[in-house]
């Protein structure tokens, strides 16, 4: 535990971590008032396209924490620098929510079905089977296949939800093409977040999450200390099982609050 004296930046998933669904955990507010009283820098880092920063830090103020704008990353913000910087062409043919739509819009892109010159494919809660053949014909066609993020399901308090991973799925089994994926796990996650925010000493930034194959996958991939909270999706007998371990084990984020209180 002596490490996380050493953090100065906290990257902290969201759904399960900070709050689950709608409901904020109770050790979260404490959490940020200790990050505040402190001097250290903490930011969210979430997979989930469907939405964008915008609708997040609405979302993060009702319940009470007050954030600015430039605290929330999504992949969909990844993959708009990592096509911005491999100087992809501004026509895009994009599978997302109308959220996704604006934020790609906003930065630059033109979102079009006449000769785009990508595809990219986020966690599209209005799919339909229109799109799905448009971007599968795309994409047999040769043109390039990107998505944001490779979650298989995403948690809701009802239950699992096919996520982008899923939707990818379909996409390769129809094509014989797997995309380039942006999200945690990947380093173009970490890549993005680097340029935008500039971690430097490794040592000193820590990921925050409740799953080992996105959340502690990318903090050993980036380097970075990887705290595993178990208050989502993964169960201390998990463990066990998995190729990929954290570095610390917590039970939530209340044990970094008493760590550094
Ligand atoms: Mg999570």
């Amino acid at each position: 535990m002596n490490r996380l004296q050493n953090i100065d930046t906290y990257l902290l998933d969201l759904d399960g971590t900070f709050y689950l669904g709608s409901k904020l955990f109770p050790w979260s507010l404490p959490f940020v008032e200790t990050m505040r009283r402190l001097n250290k820098r903490f930011i969210f880092v979430t997979n989930n396209s469907s939405q964008n920063p915008k609708y997040y830090l609405e979302k993060i103020r009702r319940m009470g924490v007050d954030i600015t704008g430039d605290q929330v990353f999504t992949s969909g913000q990844a993959t708009i620098y990592y096509l911005k910087k491999h100087n992809y062409p501004r026509q895009l043919y994009l599978v997302g929510t109308p959220a996704l739509e604006e934020e790609f819009q906003e930065a630059g892109f033109i979102l079009t079905d006449k000769d785009p010159q990508t595809v990219v494919l986020g966690f599209d809660l209005t799919l339909t089977y229109e799109k799905l053949r448009k971007a599968c014909d795309l994409i047999r066609a040769g043109v390039p296949f990107i998505a944001t993020h490779p979650d298989f399901n995403c948690p809701t308090p009802e239950g699992p939800i096919p996520d982008c991973g899923a939707m990818i799925a379909l996409i390769t089994a129809s094509t014989g093409v797997k995309p380039k994926i942006i999200g945690k796990p990947y380093p173009e996650m970490i890549e993005a977040l680097r340029a935008k925010y500039g971690l430097e000493n490794p040592q000193t930034i820590a990921m925050v999450g409740d799953r080992l194959y996105t959340d502690m996958a990318m903090a050993k991939a980036a380097g970075i200390v990887g705290l595993l909270v178990l208050s989502g999706e993964t169960q201390r007998e998990d463990l066990a099982h998995s190729e990929v371990q954290p570095d610390l084990v917590l039970e939530n984020l209340g044990d970094i609050v008493e760590a550094l209180s």
